[in-house]
């Protein structure tokens, strides 16, 4: 049976900084994913892919905030379903293009993910997540009373809104997924890192106003689907120990507790790699093979040439 992976990709597969946000160069961008997909397709892999939504849904939010007095704002979980849709439904058609190029038969569907948290997630009783459009101290003041927002000044650019960021508990709809993986089709879904929902107390599924970190939602979706290897491709060809200092130290091929001794020795930064590492390690310890690399050599990673691989 084919080896199946789950590849979470990075911010820049979608937008490098700097760009502009257009959907031509997104589409640009994505092309480069599209090609590694098919690179990894040919390698005989199953493969679902999960990706960020981190200025794709700042733009909608920001959509809504300038449009609120004409078309009432969409909550937090229906902004990140939009983003689902609008960046799978670019990914689809690349890969597919990419796909038929290269004269594989392999279909590739884009499924909106919920995933469910726990509304009793410690995360919610400190939001620490901001999002959205910057505001001034006195405009923060208002939004804080009116709408209830915490809001949070943001290393000296303003003020933003900040939002929980539970951990994923469960992935719906992951039997289809396994189903599609098993019928030749790469599969697109947790995007952003999935639409947030919880159980209500009379047990409903309901959107929730939270936004759930994309490795944390790859790593669940790669133990959901018992997927064999998951990847995390991002913008630099490998983790480091002393990252940006002189006498910094690349990490190839290491055991889950090597990484966990450098994770508490305090080697990789909280919101860029820490998570990253920690779903890494979480993954490698059932046995498996997580994977940390630039996406230009994800390929070759997955032959253990490149990148950093975490081995349980
Ligand atoms: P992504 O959008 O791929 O999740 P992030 O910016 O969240 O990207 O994470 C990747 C970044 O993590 C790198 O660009 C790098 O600057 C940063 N980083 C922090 N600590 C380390 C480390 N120890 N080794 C490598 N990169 C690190
Ligand atoms: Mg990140």
């Amino acid at each position: 049976m084919a080896n199946r992976v789950v590849i979470a990709l990075g911010g820049n597969a979608i937008l490098k900084p700097g760009q502009s946000e257009t959907v031509e160069a997104q589409l640009e961008n994505i092309k480069t994913s599209a090609d590694m997909i098919a690179k990894i397709e040919k390698l005989d892999y199953q493969i679902v892919v999960t990706h960020g939504n981190g200025p794709q849904v700042g733009n909608i939010l920001r959509q809504n905030e300038e449009a609120k007095n004409i078309v009432p704002p969409f909550p937090l979980d229906v902004c990140n379903a939009e983003s689902q849709g609008f960046i799978g439904y670019l990914m689809e058609q690349t890969i597919k293009n990419k796909i038929e190029e290269e004269g594989l038969t392999s279909e590739v569907v884009t499924l909106l993910t919920q995933v469910e948290v726990s509304a009793e997630d410690e995360a919610f009783q400190k939001p620490t997540k901001p999002i959205g459009v910057f505001y001034t101290k006195a405009e923060a003041e208002k939004m804080s009373k009116e709408r209830n927002w915490k809001m949070m000044e943001d290393a000296g650019r303003g003020y933003r809104r900040v939002v929980p960021s539970p951990r994923p508990l469960t992935i719906h709809g992951v039997n289809s997924i396994v189903n599609l993986l098993n019928q030749n089709t790469i599969v697109v879904a947790g995007g952003g890192g999935g639409i947030p929902v919880s159980r209500k107390e009379n047990g409903l599924l309901s959107g929730i106003e939270a936004v759930i970190d994309k490795d944390r939602t790859g790593k669940k979706l790669s133990e959901q689907v018992d997927a064999d290897v998951f990847m995390m491709l991002t913008d630099v060809s490998n983790v480091y120990i002393n990252y940006g200092k002189p006498n910094q130290e690349k990490l190839e091929t290491i055991t889950p507790e090597i990484a966990q001794k450098h994770f508490e020795d305090g080697h990789f930064a909280d919101g860029s790699m820490g998570p990253k590492i920690e779903a890494a390690i979480h993954f490698a310890r059932q046995g498996k093979t997580s994977i940390i690399c630039a996406l230009e050599e994800a390929d070759q990673a997955l032959l253990g040439k490149a990148g950093t691989r975490i081995v349980g």
